[in-house]
Parts: C-alpha cells; structure tokens; sequence
C-alpha cells in the first residue's frame, strides 16, 4: 500500500537522538511529519534495555546540554520546543581518570578546583594548563553568544554576524584548527600532552591532533558551565520525551519500520520504501542512519554522489566497542566512587582495541535503575568487528566470555572484588552494536581517516541529492548527544526555510 505524496512534509528515517530533534522541531512549526524506526524503541545509541529489575543504557551517558543558561543548552531547548522537560540530576565530577604510573585525576564540575588538582600533578605547566583550557573556553564563548542554527542558511549567517561580529569572527579561526595545535603552543610536558589526547579521545576517539578545537572547546567548558547532568529515569527518558512531544505536535512514529530504500524520483529523493514492501512518500527525506549505511545501502550505487565518495575517501569508521552491562552488588563500589571513570594503564595502549576502558555508574545518581542494593556499571571499550567475525556460534560465545573476564580482571584496580560481587552480566560486541543500533560495522561514528583541518571537512545536512538530508553522528559536528542535537536543529531549520515554515 502506498499514500500519495501529499501525506507527509517530512519522512525521518531513524529515531536517533538526532532524527528525533529533526523531526520534533519540524512538527512544532506545524509540519506534518513521519520517523520510521527500525527497531522497536526510540533512541538508537541511547536508548536503554530492561533485564531482572535493572535499566541499562546502551550507550551514551555522560550527558552534555542539559543546562539552564546560555545558547548550547541544545537537549534543554529541543524538549522545550515541544513542551517537554527532564529531571536531570547534577553529576560533581565528569570523569574520575585511573591513569599510567598510578596517576590519578578527577575533573570536577568547579573549573578553578580542577585546574589545581591537574597543577599539583604537573606544577612545571602550571602558566601552561590554565592558558590551554583558557583558549577553549574562549571557544566555548564565541559559541554559547550565539543562537545555534544552521550553517547553511546565508540569512542567519548574515543576521548572527551582525548581532555577535567578534564571536563569529572567533568560531571562523578555530574551524579549521585542531585540539593539538592550542595544547603545543601552550604546553611541553610529555605525559600532559598524552593526557590532553586521552581528554579528547574519551569523546572523539582521536587523539588531540585529529580532535577539531571547536567540539573541544564545547567539551572541556560546558562540563564546568552547564555540567554533565544524566536524566531521571535513565537515558533513554530522552527519546521517550522527544517522541510524547513529537506526538503532541501532531507528527507519527512508527517503530519495526525498517526503510530498505529510498526511493527516487529522477535524481530527487521523494520517498522511502520499508522491508515489508510499504511505500511512504513526502516532500522531504531525512536519513538518521549513518552516512555509510545511508549512501551505500539505502540508495543505488549509481546514484552515489562525487561528494560522499569524496567524504568516504576523508573519513573512515571508527571501532565499535566491546559493552559488559554489568548488575553489581553495592559493596563492590568504594565510598564516595564516581559515576564515570576511565582507566588506561600504558599510555601506548590509549588507541589499541581494549586499550582505553570506560565505566559508568549511572545509579550512584539514580538508584531507581537498579534493584534495592545493587549497581549497574556499565563499561566499554573500543573494539573492531573484523575481530568478532568468521567465528562459529560456539567460538563467538567463547570469545565475549573471555574478553568480559579479562576486562572486569582489569577493574578489579578501580573496583576490588568486582567479580565476586557480580549479580548480573550482558555483553556485547561490535556484532551487536550493528545489529540494534543499525550501525555499519557497528561504528561509533566518523574520524578522520587522514590529517584534517578541524571541523572544515564534516558536512552539514543537505545532501548532493535534491531532497535528501542527512542528520546524526556523521554529520557536522559529530558524535554525542548534544552534538546530534545541533545536528538536528540545523537540519530542521534548513528544512523548514526550503518549506517555507520558519519562523
Ligand atoms: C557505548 C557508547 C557510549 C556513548 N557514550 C556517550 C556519552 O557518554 N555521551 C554522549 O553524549 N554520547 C555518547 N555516545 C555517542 C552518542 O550516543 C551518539 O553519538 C548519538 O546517540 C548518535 O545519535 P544519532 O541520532 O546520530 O543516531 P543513532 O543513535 O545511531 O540512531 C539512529 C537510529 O536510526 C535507526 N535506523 C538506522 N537505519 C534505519 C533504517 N534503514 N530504517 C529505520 N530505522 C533506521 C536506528 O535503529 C537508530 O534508532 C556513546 C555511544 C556509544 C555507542
């Protein structure tokens, strides 16, 4: 069965952090709108799962954007947007760092606190640490002046430009930079200089030469400004908020709807046709898959355009990660531990498959995730699918086993008798990553696959096929969910100018 094209304005193909903002921005200017989810929840990398009492989720947690002032506040203005909020508890220390030569570091949310504490470890840079973090901050406020809309629309260009000059000018001069360039002219220390690498691979997973400066200066200022908060409820609250709004603004979901092409018009995109044969038409597409999976799978390789070879030849996937999802009794946790840690014992590791561990404790902030006197720690670590492929059933199982055991054996550092202490255990692989979250190769997102200038090379939402746009991770600015957020915001905004909706 088929509608005819009048039905929809807009189609999102996804229900990701980023096709949903999309979509909800686009129904609250009065668009009639359709998000085809493949799976059978919204949220895509965070959503969350449910398991003997426990709520785990299955990606994101560390959350930025959830603040009350400023312009970046993205999540807290695209649930405003459709009348929605979240109750979201203040996390004190962004990252408790477990580092080599037993090192030990904590980024609190008091900027000036946590200067000091990197100071007493490096007292040589002590000019050089504020001055680095100074810079970014610097970036932080060109960007937190200005209302974040999308860059391809000459008039908000011209009218921000007029509003806020200096700050613009600003952004302009750090777009095309990276984050090592700020960290050298400011810093000489060897091991700091790893550290500042760590600091952005956490997130980027690249080191600070391949970090651009202006999703840095976004990180490591607005952790001190409008915080890490995580949502009541967990993660996927998000989702579930962003779809009753999208709802309540008249727009449609439908979950299990899995998008096998979209469809084409001549060289326009003018539907999308799902696994069960239904055809949806509308006046605009959207695609919140990946670029990969969008381009390669979703469209005739015929139609591919020069720019996403060109785009695909610039950037490559980065790994997935191998995620223990993990019930823990509550002796396991020392007093007053952290909900995020990162620990990396040989700075030579930090880019390794398992080098780099990561650890989330989201019930030190919500208890209600877990079951009376039980945590979730949930922990990943970069991993790469050719490392889980051609194996039987049998060798798969044996594999996700010895991996978990040899990474709950590394926490034992952080967390002694963790796996005494284990109540419940879930993995998964890059294998599973691409299976629920739809992801190619299960990726977390694009890195630069050679020397970029910073942000220049991600492309914004419109595509080389008329009426086509992509939103998400592997558009500009990146990863995250924040970042996704702005993806969203711009990509409804240019949207709604070439609908004629914007107001
Ligand atoms: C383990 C892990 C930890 C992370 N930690 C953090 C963190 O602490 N903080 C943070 O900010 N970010 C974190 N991230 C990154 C963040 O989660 C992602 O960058 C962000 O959620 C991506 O959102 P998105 O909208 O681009 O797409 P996705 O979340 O990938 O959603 C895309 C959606 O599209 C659907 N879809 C795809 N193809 C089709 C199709 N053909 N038909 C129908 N539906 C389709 C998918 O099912 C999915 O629901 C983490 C990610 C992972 C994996």
């Amino acid at each position: 069965m088929s509608v005819n094209s009048s039905d929809y304005d807009v189609i999102v193909i996804g229900s990701g952090i980023g096709g949903l903002v999309t979509a909800t921005q686009l129904a609250a200017k009065g668009a009639k709108v359709l998000v085809l989810e493949s799976y059978i929840i919204p949220g895509g990398s965070a959503g969350y799962f449910e398991r003997e009492g426990y709520r785990f989720d299955v990606g994101a947690s560390m959350i930025f954007g959830f603040g009350s002032k400023g312009t970046t506040n993205l999540l807290t203005k695209a649930l405003a947007a459709v009348d929605m909020s979240l109750n979201t508890i203040a996390d004190p220390v962004q990252i408790h760092y477990h580092l080599p030569n037993n090192l030990q570091l904590k980024v609190h949310y008091n900027y000036e606190k946590f200067l000091q504490e990197l100071i007493v470890l490096f007292p040589h840079e002590a000019k050089g640490i504020p001055a680095f973090y100074d810079e970014c901050w610097s970036i932080f406020n060109c960007l937190n002046k200005i209302e974040l809309l999308s860059l391809e629309e000459p008039r908000y260009i011209a009218r921000v430009f007029f509003q806020n000059p200096f700050a613009c000018l600003g952004l302009a001069k750090y777009l095309p930079q990276n984050v090592g360039d700020i960290a050298r002219r400011h810093l000489k220390d060897p091991v700091l200089l790893r550290f500042i690498d760590l600091e952005c691979y956490c997130w980027s997973v690249m080191p600070a030469s391949g970090t651009p400066a202006i999703n840095a200066g976004m990180v490591f200022s607005d952790r001190h400004y409008g915080g890490v908060r995580y949502p009541q409820g967990g993660v996927g609250q998000i989702a579930q908020k962003l779809v009753a709004g999208l709802t309540k603004f008249g727009g449609e979901i439908q979950y299990k709807a899995r998008v096998s092409k979209i469809v084409l018009e001549g060289k326009q995109a003018v539907g999308v046709k799902l696994t069960n044969g239904k055809e949806y038409f509308a006046r605009r597409i959207v695609s919140n898959a990946t670029r990969w999976d969008t381009f390669n799978k979703l469209l005739p390789s015929e139609a591919m355009p020069t720019k996403e070879v060109k785009w695909q030849h610039r950037y490559q996937k980065s790994p997935s990660f191998l995620s223990l999802h993990l019930g823990v009794s509550a002796e396991v946790l020392p007093p007053n531990a952290e909900c995020h840690h990162v620990l990396l014992e040989s700075w030579e590791q930090m880019e390794q498959p398992t080098g780099t561990i990561f650890v989330s404790i989201p019930t030190l902030l919500d208890p209600s995730l877990a079951p009376e006197g039980y945590h979730i720690i949930h922990t990943f670590t970069p991993s790469w699918i050719a490392d889980w492929q051609k194996l039987t059933p049998q060798q798969y199982e044996a594999q996700k086993e010895s991996a978990a055991a040899n990474i709950i054996n590394r926490l034992e550092t952080i967390f002694p008798g963790l796996a005494q202490g284990l109540d419940f255990q879930e993995v998964g692989t890059p294998r599973t990553h691409r299976r629920f979250l739809n992801r190619v190769d299960g990726t977390y997102g694009a890195i630069p696959s050679r020397q970029l200038r910073g942000l220049l090379g991600m492309p914004f939402n419109r595509t080389a096929i008329s009426g086509l746009y992509c939103v998400g991770d592997s558009t500009f600015p990146g990863q995250g969910l924040n970042a996704v957020a702005f993806s969203g915001i711009s990509c409804s905004h240019r949207i709604a100018v070439d609908l004629g909706i914007a107001h």
